[in-house]
């Protein structure tokens, strides 16, 4: 079956009487669009605009089994299904189309941002297909500094094609009215029958059970796994078999979705788990509605968070049943139908027993139609604070804030205690340091605190939204406290009040010195372990090392004002100097990059740096903590921003950031591989976003610069053993190269 083609006749234009007149019109220029992600949002706009200027549109075939695997082997990393499958829409294109349209999707409204593997996709097809045809890859981001909306992606492809602006005019109304269309016919109309007009001869009708449907349920889940019978395993045609009627997301009008978002804790910043989770707060209140079919994509970050808060509120403040299916390529379809069929049995018991169209209970705190988070705080208004742990940055404000008088708790170092109470309590696919801040929580609020603290966030990747679903969680759990998070962590302003608020400081003068006090504490820290990187691999007796590090971080630790911190600096020197060392040993360089809380906290990477150190690798991590901050509040004025150098270092690989730390991670990879570096060691939790994105870009790095990357993967699962293993494999192999 080819692929399915668009066209318009293009105008032809005779100037003059030139012989050109008389040659066939040339065929006109091919465009193809891979049938995956967000095809499913925007092909009605991208067909009609493109058409319109008389290019052909070609639309890769509907996902197949048989393309599972050719997807599976495309790359080497761990990214979901859906983002698999599209690069395997990808492969088959790719050699049929003269362009190949990858929009770079990074935000349609400006209180949301797309999947950061979405952010992220348009860079992932240019390294993992080193052949491709000429790529459009207009950016659509509405987010400030610099908002540019369909209008001007559009534009921008379309000057490829033609250079009037009458024509290109015409087309981008014409694709406004499609796509408008396209938008009314959702609310009417399953996505895969509302897309028909500009999804050729491709979308099969469902066709009728013959017999009329018996239950009507909500399908909540992404469009591109529910209307891809091969990502869903037919999940709506299973349902039609068993007489159930499905709604799905679109089907709710945008302004529905709107008024339930506003009545979560926080809004969900990601466009489409906005959708999902907001449709199922409107479905859950429809009397009509007999239960809620949840559906998420094994190894989708955005997932273990939307599908934890539908659980939680669909069981909290409705009683619909509900059926949470995670499908994955191991999904076993008779497994599935087994799960469909005892669900239908389940609204078939709840009619019998007169559960059909039961009023939603409403927690009886909530107001009505209101908000529906009134979280039972403790009864002393004193604060106990704690703040959960990421590596050293403990060091730097816990003894500040009790020189201060502040009651603080801080939990345990992450520990096995802290990664066992995380696990059985978060979302099965919420990443390492999640499970391990959740973990630390329930530590401190058992040792008596009452006041949690957490920097927060808007996206794109998870971190920002922790503190939202692990207050769920702990709420869940009975814990009585306050929950404080700084939602904007990058300004200055909402920092210094942060701390004028916990420390109880009169001025912002006092704010700022506690702060940047607290920030040259951090960067002294970083110092040390940046000399005990390069001492490690060259120490004549093991451990002396560290030891001076150790002794090293309890001298800044009782630092107490500015003028100590040169002292400490001096006595931190003293102790390096002292450890007897082999300075012509010679070593190999390794460059530590991935996920911030991966690099920093050491229970969570398993001492990854000190075990190199010890296998005789220099360590150079390519992201530390106090540039993090100092990118931030620049209080080391002569040290460059780190990430806009590493952003202009990935470039070739990486155009956009696609959150967390990926810009870091390849950037300092380049950045590494250009120094001549031995290897690059990658560390990432699973199913972090921004690190998959990164992992998918590294394997072309390292083949370009022929340096090996070893990306390790942490996880409740992960032993040090095989870290070890994997790590003396890796060091062997890099000194064998040497
Ligand atoms: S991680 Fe989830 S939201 Fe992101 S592309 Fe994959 S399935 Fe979609």
């Amino acid at each position: 079956m080819n692929n399915c083609v668009f066209h318009t006749p293009r105008e032809t234009h005779v100037k003059g009487n030139d012989n050109s007149a008389l040659q066939p019109p040339p065929s006109p220029p091919v465009v193809g669009i891979p049938r995956g992600l967000l095809y499913f949002h925007y092909q009605p706009l991208w067909a009609t605009f493109l058409s319109q200027l008389g290019v052909t549109v070609r639309v890769s075939q509907p996902t197949e089994r048989a393309h599972l695997e050719t997807a599976q082997s495309l790359t080497r990393s761990d990214l979901c299904l859906p983002v698999k499958v599209f690069l395997g829409h990808v492969d088959r294109l790719k050699d049929q189309v003269d362009w190949l349209l990858v929009p770079r999707m990074i935000s349609v409204s400006p209180d949301a941002f797309m999947c950061p593997k979405v952010l992220g996709l348009t860079d992932m097809v240019r390294n993992v297909f080193p052949k491709l045809p000429r790529l459009l890859d207009p950016k659509v981001n509405v987010k400030p500094p610099k908002p540019q909306g369909f209008a001007e992606a559009c534009s921008w492809v379309g000057r490829h094609f033609t250079s009037s602006h009458a024509q290109l005019g015409k087309a981008w109304l014409a694709a406004q009215e499609a796509q408008a269309e396209f938008g009314q016919r959702l609310l009417t109309h399953p996505l895969d029958e509302a897309i028909r007009p500009w999804d050729g001869d491709f979308s099969q009708s469902r066709g009728q059970a013959g017999r009329k449907p018996v239950y009507r349920v909500a399908v909540i889940g992404r469009p591109y796994v529910i209307f891809d019978s091969v990502l869903s395993h037919g999940l709506l045609d299973l349902l039609k078999r068993h007489l159930v009627d499905f709604m799905t997301p679109e089907r709710v009008p945008m302004e529905a979705k709107e008024k339930q978002s506003r009545r979560l804790p926080k809004k969900v910043y990601w466009q489409l788990g906005k959708d999902l989770v907001s449709a199922a707060l409107f479905y859950m209140e429809r009397p009509e509605m007999d239960g809620i079919i949840n559906v998420s994509s094994f190894g989708c970050g955005q997932d273990s968070f939307t599908s934890a808060l539908v659980e939680h509120y669909v069981t909290k403040y409705s009683n619909k049943p509900i059926l949470n299916l995670v499908l994955d390529e191991h999904t076993a379809d008779t497994g599935l139908n087994t799960r469909v069929e005892a669900f239908v049995d389940m609204m078939e018991q709840r009619r019998r027993n007169g559960g059909q169209g039961v009023n939603v209970q409403r927690d009886e705190h909530a107001e009505p139609s209101g908000t529906m988070h009134t979280p039972k705080e403790p009864k002393s208004p004193k604060m106990h604070l704690t703040i959960p742990h990421m590596g050293p940055l403990h060091l730097g404000f816990e003894r500040v804030l009790k020189n201060l008088g502040v009651q603080i708790t801080m939990p345990p170092r992450p520990n096995k205690e802290a990664l066992m109470l995380g696990t059985r309590y978060s979302p099965e696919c919420a990443c390492l340091p999640f499970k391990l801040n959740l973990g630390n929580m329930i530590q401190a609020l058992n040792q008596g605190a009452t006041d949690i603290m957490v920097p927060a966030g808007f996206g794109p990747c998870r971190y920002g939204y922790y503190s939202v679903i692990q207050e769920q969680i702990l709420r869940d759990l009975g814990y009585q406290f306050r929950m404080g998070r700084t939602d904007d962590p990058d300004s200055l302003r909402d920092m210094l009040a942060t701390v004028k608020m916990i420390a109880g400081l009169k001025s912002k003068w006092d704010s700022y010195k506690v702060f940047f006090f607290i920030l040259h504490r951090l960067a002294l820290v970083d110092w040390a372990l940046q000399r005990a990187h390069s001492l490690r691999p060259r120490e004549l007796k093991r451990r002396t090392t560290d030891r001076a590090l150790r002794r090293s971080l309890k001298i800044i630790e009782q630092t107490h004002r500015f003028r100590d911190l040169w002292q400490a600096k001096r006595r931190v020197r003293r102790e390096f100097d002292a450890v007897a060392i082999d300075p012509d040993r010679p070593v190999v360089r390794v460059g530590v990059v991935g996920e911030i809380f991966m690099v920093l906290e050491n229970y969570a990477n398993m001492n990854v740096e000190e075990r190199l150190g010890e296998m005789g690798v220099e360590v150079h991590r390519g992201l530390w903590l106090s540039d993090w901050l100092n990118d931030r509040f620049r209080f080391k004025p002569f040290r460059r921003n780190q990430f806009r150098r590493a952003l202009r270092q990935a470039a070739p690989y990486l155009r956009d950031p696609s959150g967390g730390e990926s810009v870091k991670s390849v950037g300092k990879s380049v950045h590494f591989a250009r120094k001549g570096f031995d290897g690059i060691v990658h560390l990432m939790p699973f199913t972090c976003m921004p690190e998959l994105v990164a992992q998918t870009i590294l394997t072309r790095m390292a083949s370009n610069f022929n340096i090996p990357v070893l990306t390790l993967i942490f996880d409740e699962h992960t032993s040090p053993g095989a870290v070890q293993t994997r790590l003396e494999a890796f060091v062997d192999l890099i000194k064998r190269r040497h």
